[in-house]
């Protein structure tokens, strides 16, 4: 089996996670971030600092890797594309662009028969007149949002006045779903219908970022079998290579939609580092470096607590764990409000 050298765009903590888990299978790993901070760069083999747009950077970044992926959505898809010309990009660039844009992502979803939250495009402030149906609902920039950043919350029109929106972006209004709660579904796929699936995770979101991931989800039959079909049908249809995330709403009826995709590792995964026999970490790896792929095998139960902002300064303090506690901290320079700072998985 022949060892590659992996290269990976975005320098965050799954871009440290990654590279963790390439080590351990003898790849090494060349980051490419526009940060000087990134924190990926205590865990890869080689980081390189780099714009985006930076053509000879990134002919660097090329030519000392042999299979490129990425660890974030926000990368233009012209530079993702002019990568993929001279070494394969996983998953392809078109995968990403689709996903970019929330309506075209919701777009493809819908045409799987896969149900959605109801959901329009919003392109001036006046459309949102017409839109009474759509409220209570939530505006979301259609493109680059993360951690629920360029999200606004309207449970009527009138609340309009009171929020400062930016018009010259566009948006998409997104009808509320009254959550019963949130899972998600990662697997990891080699190629058709050659897969690894972990059971759905439970989340629960503070202020529309991820706190806590639990499994077992505490969910029907119906719903735990629908989950992971869908999940694995988009993945078939996207032709998809790699470890893929997708997010679900449960709402107070039972009825499951699709909240979002997302064509990388996930938070919502990083108990399987504990809890698996193979974490989605190592499975993406596997499945990009076309490597063997190996049995998913369940060794615990388990829940992931996400550490954000200040909530990471007790355990850097020599905080005692005991032996199902696994804690890790990302190494950001700075502590930042609503910045992911580390985890902690325990063993149940
Ligand atoms: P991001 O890209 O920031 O993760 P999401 O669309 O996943 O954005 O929204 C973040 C969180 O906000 C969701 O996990 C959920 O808790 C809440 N949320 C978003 N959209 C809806 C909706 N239509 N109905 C109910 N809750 C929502
Ligand atoms: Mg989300």
């Amino acid at each position: 089996m022949s060892k590659k050298n992996l290269g990976i765009i975005g320098g965050g903590q799954l871009g440290s996670m990654l590279s963790d888990a390439a080590k351990k299978l003898n790849i090494k790993t060349v980051v490419y971030a526009d940060d000087i901070d990134s924190p990926a760069q205590n865990f890869c083999n080689e980081f390189i600092q780099g714009e985006y747009s930076d053509n000879e950077k990134i002919k660097k970044f090329i030519n000392k890797v042999d299979v490129i992926t990425y660890e974030f959505e926000n990368i233009p898809y012209e530079t993702l594309d002019k990568m993929n010309q001279l070494k394969p990009v996983l998953p392809k660039p078109s995968v990403n662009r689709l996903i970019q844009h929330r309506i075209a992502e919701k777009d493809f979803i819908n045409k799987l028969n896969i149900r959605t939250t109801r959901y329009v495009l919003v392109e001036k402030k006046t459309d949102l007149e017409t839109l009474n149906d759509f409220f209570p609902g939530i505006l979301k920039t259609t493109t680059m949002g993360y951690d629920g950043k360029g999200q606004y919350p309207i449970k009527k029109i009138e609340d309009l006045d009171n929020i400062n929106i930016d018009f010259s972006k566009e948006y998409i209004l997104e009808k509320l779903v009254k959550l019963q709660k949130e899972i998600s579904v990662i697997l990891t796929r080699f190629g058709n219908n050659n897969y690894e699936i972990y059971e759905p995770i439970e989340n629960t979101h503070q202020n529309q970022i991820l706190k806590y991931s639990e499994i077992p989800a505490n969910i029907n039959k119906k719903i735990l079998d629908q989950s992971k079909e869908w999940a694995t049908r988009i993945a078939e249809e996207l032709k998809y290579i790699g470890t893929l995330c997708v997010e679900f709403f449960i709402d107070r009826n039972e009825n499951l939609y699709v909240n979002e995709i997302a064509p990388r590792v996930h938070n919502s995964g990083h108990l399987t580092i504990n809890a698996y026999n193979i974490s989605q970490f190592e499975n993406h790896v596997r499945a990009v470096c076309s490597l063997e792929k190996i049995s998913l095998k369940k060794l615990s139960n388990a829940k992931m607590i996400n550490l954000i902002g200040k909530e990471i300064e007790p355990y850097r303090q020599n905080l005692k764990l005991n032996e199902q506690e696994f804690f890790f901290d990302y190494l950001k320079k700075e502590i930042k409000e609503k910045r992911k700072m580390g985890h902690i998985t325990t063993l149940k």
